[in-house]
């Protein structure tokens, strides 16, 4: 890599950073850089922002990032503040024609609200749609004049040399441009082509089982405290959670999540695979809401949008080649059990802001890059991995009322000894956010 010279920002003919994708990371960077005045193009393949249901539990560390970027105090108040989660069993039959929420299994309350029924920064959950996150942070970033989205342009090619980063993007006429930058930031997604084009690896595993979310509209006779449940179950294990200011009697939003059996075992014994079509067929869709719906049949449910996705456990061999860094799931991706995925993702953008700011004041761009990439692989792999993978197989590996007496966490958290919980929850909320100042010490500040 050049000298320091060659990293300096920002630069008037060149562009600073590229970054590929408008999902919630790749905006979140955007944004974040625009604050440090650093322009950015945002090259983005679809002509929208996608509104798919995913992302939907943002917590922790991650609400000082929303304050940094000047965006809590929306996010909070379009969201439902979730104080805890519950872990039930499915709903269950009161013999006369209503289903009632399951029965509790393990409970964690993680903050109460005050007097006025607002709740302490970075002790709860806040639950808003990954894509109405993503509109705004997009209209935020958009108001600095220093983010411009280009939308229905999908990379296609990369080439680096020691000054800049060129970016080849196809638009949707078939119509070649060529960008040129200084740094390129690859938020595009599980699937992301930045990642392939680097030649960088990922590994891990797949799970077994489906995952089907579903947005939906119903009218529920109770809003539980706190209002968002884990379904444990060996087949129909689910998150469940408000997708707004959901209130008793009244129709709302709600998000059901819930795993496809990995296979239909009919009466004689024998499996079947349903195909990903037959799953999203809408009385198959039906046939696992009303496992989990609680409340009078028939039920007032409306499915408003569904998508179906596998998981996985894959971390990518490193962040950061060259001028090119990797952030979000193009990165890694875990289960979506416990809201790990985004929440991390943006840690990352958060990160790699700090990154390429730091890079302007230092000598040694090359052992910044690498550190920005060491520390948020550590922290997926030593964290983010075995949290989400534990919170997953929490949920079906065993008869639920098994679980509940037997599962070291269930068994902590009915000891309520506020001490061990914090020191079980400690590398989450200590270890999950990157401080690049602290880590590269004051003589970066003054080189
Ligand atoms: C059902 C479900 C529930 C979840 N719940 C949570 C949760 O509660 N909390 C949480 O933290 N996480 C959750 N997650 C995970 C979360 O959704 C992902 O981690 C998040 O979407 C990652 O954001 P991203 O910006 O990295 O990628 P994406 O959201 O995938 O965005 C990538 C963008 O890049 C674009 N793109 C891709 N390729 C190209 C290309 N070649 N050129 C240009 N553009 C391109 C795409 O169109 C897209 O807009 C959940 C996931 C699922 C599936």
């Amino acid at each position: 890599m050049g000298s320091s010279e060659a990293h300096a920002l920002p630069h008037d003919d060149v562009i600073p950073v590229i970054i590929v994708g408008a999902g919630p990371v790749g905006l979140l960077l955007a944004l974040r850089l625009a604050q440090s005045n650093i322009r950015s193009i945002v090259l983005e393949q679809e002509t929208t922002l996608g509104t798919a249901p995913r992302a939907i539990g943002y917590y922790g560390p991650v609400h000082n990032v929303f304050k940094e970027a000047g965006i809590y105090d929306q996010v909070a108040a379009e969201g439902m503040a979730s104080g805890g989660y519950v872990w039930r069993t499915l709903p269950t039959e009161d013999g006369k024609g209503t289903k009632t929420l399951g029965s509790i299994l393990g409970l964690n309350i993680m903050s109460r609200p005050d007097s006025d029924g607002q709740y302490n920064i970075c002790s709860y959950s806040i639950q808003l749609a990954q894509c109405r996150l993503a509109e705004i942070m997009l209209e935020e970033a958009t108001k600095t004049g220093l983010t411009e989205i280009i939308w229905g342009h999908r990379v296609t090619g990369l080439s680096q040399d020691e000054k800049g980063v060129t970016v080849t993007a196809v638009s949707g006429q078939g119509e070649a441009r060529n960008f040129r930058s200084l740094y390129l930031a690859g938020c595009d997604g599980g699937k992301s082509n930045v990642r392939k084009l680097l030649g960088i690896s990922l590994a891990g595993h797949s799970w077994p089982e489906r995952f089907i979310a579903t947005d939906v509209l119903r009218t529920a006779s109770v809003v539980a405290d706190p209002p968002v449940h884990f379904t444990v179950d060996p087949r129909y294990w689910a998150v469940v959670t408000p997708l707004e200011h959901v209130k008793p009697d009244t129709r709302g939003m709600w998000r059901y999540s819930m795993a496809v059996p990995a296979y239909e075992e009919a009466d004689d014994g024998s499996r079947t695979v349903l195909t990903d079509k037959q799953v999203l067929e809408p009385s198959y869709v039906d046939s696992l809401l009303l496992r989990q719906l609680d409340g009078p049949r028939p039920s007032d449910h409306t499915v408003v949008r569904k998508s179906l996705y596998k998981m996985h456990q894959l971390l990518a061999s490193t962040m950061h080649r060259g001028r090119c860094f990797l952030a979000g799931d193009a990165a890694h991706i875990n289960n979506p059990i416990g809201g790990l995925g985004l929440c991390t993702g943006l840690l990352d953008a958060d990160a790699l802001h700090q990154t390429l700011e730091i890079v302007r004041r230092t000598i040694d761009p090359e052992s910044v890059f690498s550190r920005y990439s060491a520390e948020r692989r550590r922290v997926f792999q030593n964290i983010i991995h075995p949290f989400s993978s534990a919170n997953k197989t929490r949920l079906h590996s065993a008869d639920p009322k098994d679980t509940a007496r037997e599962d070291w966490y269930f068994q902590a958290l009915r000891r309520g000894d506020a001490k061990e919980l914090e020191q079980i929850h400690a590398p989450l909320y200590d270890g999950w956010r990157t401080n690049m100042w602290d880590l590269l010490g004051a003589s970066v500040k003054d080189a």
